[in-house]
């Protein structure tokens, strides 16, 4: 910054021509070119001026005494300007300069001195011999060219001071030489003129220097930004750029133009209207580009842009910020700011969004987005009806899921998905909604004949034997169809029908298709409420157990009572076992209520003569794991029960799945002394293998064919059957559902060891079956007392 002088209250102050800059340094040389470059465009102006000004003078008193003067005064300025055009032509060409020598100011001086001194020399010699009133015309032409100079001049001092002293010396001295009141005036006058013409240019070529000198300070400062900030680019994850106005990158590092795929080397200048970002647009995506452009429009800041580009090297994504550059004369310049690439976390973003929208395990569809693509088709305003919602289910999933373990199950489920895709039609999607269900959009399949038709592809597809790491694992499918024609107007509604339809292939057998029919609506309700009513059944004390009395052929009396469970439901009344158990069975707490059977039964037991057992029934899925070992011993030891007086009735289909752990189970039942009897036998398999592969105690012949002894001839064959093979195997037999006394007659006559039945006694309740014990034992259990049973005379 200029220093303020000591000497500023005087009319002239000293003349730092570097205003406070070290005259050796670089800002010094700044400022020369910027003081010369200055007076160098003024040049050309001020040259012609006083060539005009000279051919005046020339013109007006060459006729004087003085003319031969005049002649070789004028021709000495000619030269003079021509001199000077030169130098304002060579200037031109050397373009503009950034720094100059201290000679440049001494040519400067020197050449200023030279045109000062032939002005100042013109007055004196014309003010002698010319009139008082020409001397006038010369006295305002010298201060004129005064005042015209030192503007023209005051970026330099020094130089401007000469011209001017120059000029007002060679004004006085031709004043004082006509010495009359009014030169002496005039003269007082010229000299406070420029006076005040020094003190004024002075000020001007102070801020001149001044803001000359703010710049360079700025230039320097930015220029230290610069470095700073390409050390910060090359070290730093995020980098700069500067786009010119054609989005020409003229700043950034090449990691930033990498990471763009955008080789600018090939941009050509251009509008960027037109030839916006050059041959880049190609790399860079449409929106890309166009957000670029949007953001040229506005020329505002902006943050985070995110532009993408793809090549050979794929695809990479970089967030820009940025703010606009505008010039002194608030030009735009185009944009700079701070880059990153963002290519991981945009990757990782695209596999969130992949997983958010499919299955991770399959690669289907997921759920969220199945039911996106459905709504969708049904908003859509072109109302094509003829497609369908398929619901799919796989069966025996589970199984293979529990005994092959997790890992098998998934990928099975892979291979699942592979077999539906190829099953149905490009143009269908196919979703996993979770666990082994799946469903399809079927847009190829919208009437009964298609849908069908495709029902049954897919199950043939799907029902097979997959072959996974080296095992092979059986599974099939049961499908439900709604369809769009007839069976909803909304997602929910298409969906929920193909649920119920699929729940009536479960119910029917399973390994099949049902398309919606609107009565399953009203089925599937009801069985929904039991399901949940049944779940909270046992919670609610509304489970109890019956006893039905095995009567022994040969001593005819009582010695076992089979256990049997009832549902006493709020609302409905009696619900039968029939129907509860298999829904117990589907989900899954059949395990909750037969172990409360078991305890309930053994602590019932407990109570009885000690010659009575009983009987509990045992769904094959109790004993899907070892855990019924542990309920059977915990009952028999928190009732006292003896393990000789259980019964376990079991049917054949639970060996069916898991043969092995079953064998294990029951042989470790049995070696605790429990009797295991086969139930229901004459139905289902019926199979001789069963019976040879586990020591049974009992065989109970099912009912149906105890009911068939009436009225089919070949029952009786059958029964003969199975009582000759009971007999060699040492099984006891006893016959189901016994109601007269004429199936009595012939089952004796087949040798059944037992008889079960309305014919001896009904099931009963817990009074029921005290009163039966104390009127047919004489044990009064209510009396009884520590399990001490009291024998009434
Ligand atoms: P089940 O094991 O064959 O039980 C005998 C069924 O036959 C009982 O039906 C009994 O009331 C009925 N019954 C007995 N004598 C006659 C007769 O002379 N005529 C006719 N028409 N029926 C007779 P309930 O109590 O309805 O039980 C049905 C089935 O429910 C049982 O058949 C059994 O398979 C199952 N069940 C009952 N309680 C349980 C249980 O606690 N656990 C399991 N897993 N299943 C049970
Ligand atoms: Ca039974
Ligand atoms: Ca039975």
């Amino acid at each position: 910054m200029p220093q303020k002088s000591k000497y500023s209250k005087f009319s002239l102050p000293t003349f730092d021509p570097y205003f406070g800059v070290d005259p050796d340094s670089d800002n010094a040389g700044r400022l020369r070119a910027a003081q010369v470059d200055s007076i160098s465009r003024t040049m050309p102006l001020m040259t012609g001026g006083k060539v005009l000004c000279a051919f005046v003078v020339y013109f007006a008193f060459r006729n004087e005494p003085a003319g031969w003067f005049l002649e070789y005064w004028t021709l000495a300025l000619f030269i003079l300007g021509a001199l000077g055009f030169n130098h304002v032509y060579q200037n031109k060409k050397r373009g503009i300069r950034i720094t100059a020598s201290k000679n440049a100011y001494k040519r400067a001086t020197k050449a200023v001195f030279l045109s000062g001194l032939i002005w100042a020399i013109m007055p004196i010699a014309l003010y002698p011999s010319i009139p008082a009133e020409d001397r006038i015309i010369i006295t305002a032409l010298m201060s004129g060219l005064m005042g015209v100079g030192a503007f023209s001049l005051y970026t330099v001092p020094r130089i401007m001071m000469l011209w001017a002293l120059l000029l007002f010396i060679g004004s006085a001295i031709a004043l004082i030489l006509v010495p009359t009141v009014t030169s002496m005036i005039v003269l007082a006058l010229l000299g406070l003129y420029v006076c005040a013409l020094l003190r004024s240019s002075y000020s001007m070529a102070s801020k001149f220097a001044s803001n000359v000198i703010t710049n360079l300070e700025s230039l320097n400062q930015s220029e230290t930004i610069s470095v700073l900030l390409k050390d910060f680019s090359e070290n730093a994850s995020d980098w700069l750029w500067e786009l010119n106005t054609t989005g020409k990158v003229t700043r950034g590092c090449p990691e930033f133009l990498k990471s763009l795929n955008v080789d600018f080397t090939s941009i050509s200048p251009g509008d960027y209207q037109d030839n916006f970002l050059g041959d880049n647009s190609q790399v860079l995506n449409m929106r890309s580009v166009d957000a670029l452009r949007s953001k040229y429009k506005d020329q505002k800041s902006f943050r985070d842009l995110v532009l993408s580009s793809s090549s050979s090297l794929g695809e990479r994504w970089v967030s820009l910020s940025g703010k606009p550059l505008y010039d002194v004369n608030n030009q735009f310049l185009g944009f700079r700011g701070v880059a990153s690439d963002i290519t991981d976390k945009k990757l990782t973003e695209e596999r969130i969004a992949y997983l958010a929208h499919n299955d991770a395990l399959t690669g289907l569809v997921n759920r969220a987005n199945y039911t996106r693509a459905l709504q969708d088709l049904i908003s859509s305003p072109d109302k094509d009806m003829f497609w369908s919602v398929f619901y799919l289910d796989l069966d025996g999933f589970k199984a293979v899921n529990d005994t092959y373990g997790h890992a098998m199950g998934d990928k099975l489920l892979g291979e699942v998905a592979k077999e539906l895709k190829v099953a149905v039609s490009e143009r269908d999607i196919v979703a996993r909604l979770g666990g082994d269900e799946f469903a399809i959009l079927c847009m190829s399949a919208g009437t009964v004949q298609s849908a069908s038709s495709l029902a049954q592809t897919i199950l043939k597809a799907l029902s097979k034997s997959y072959l996974i790491d080296d095992v092979n694992v059986d599974i099939g499918v049961s499908i439900g169809i709604s369809l769009r024609t007839t069976d909803g107007h909304d997602a929910h509604t298409l969906m929920n029908n193909a649920d119920l339809a699929l729940y009536r292939a479960k119910a029917e057998g399973r390994g099949t298709y049902r398309l919606y029919e609107h009565q399953m609506d009203e089925i599937v309700k009801e069985r929904r409420s039991l399901e949940t009513d049944l779940k909270n059944a046992l919670k609610n004390n509304e489970l109890s157990l019956a006893y039905q009395p095995l009567i022994c052929a040969k001593e005819a009396k009582t010695v076992c009572f089979e256990a049997l469970a009832r549902w006493q439901h709020p609302i409905r009344g009696n619900v039968s076992p029939e129907d509860f158990i298999p829904i117990a069975e589907s989900l899954g707490i059949i395990s909750d209520i037969g172990d409360w059977v078991i305890n309930q039964a053994c602590k019932e037991a407990a109570t009885w003569p000690p010659h009575i057992t009983v009987a509990v029934n045992l769904s094959p899925q109790q004993f899907q794991s070892k855990k019924i070992i542990e309920t059977v011993v915990n009952a028999l030891v928190s009732s006292g029960l003896s393990a000789t007086r259980l019964e376990l009735e079991i049917t054949e289909s639970i060996f069916i799945e898991n043969g092995d752990v079953v064998l294990f189970s029951l042989n470790e039942l049995k070696a605790m002394g429990i009797s295991i009897s086969l139930d229901d036998f004459g139905t289902g398999y019926s199979s001789l293998s069963y019976l040879l592969n586990f020591p049974f105690k009992k065989l109970k012949i099912d009912r149906s064919l105890i009911k068939s002894i009436a009225h089919n001839a070949d029952t009786e064959n059958v029964i003969q059957a199975i009582t000759k093979l009971a007999s060699v195997l040492r099984l006891t037999v006893t016959a189901e559902g016994v109601e007269t006394l004429d199936q009595v007659k012939v089952l004796s006559r087949m040798h059944c060891t037992h008889f079960q039945g309305f014919l001896f006694g009904k099931p009963l309740s817990t009074d029921g079956l005290h009163t039966y014990i104390l009127s047919e034992c004489g044990y009064d259990i209510r009396t009884s007392n520590n399990n001490k049973l009291i024998k009434v005379a």
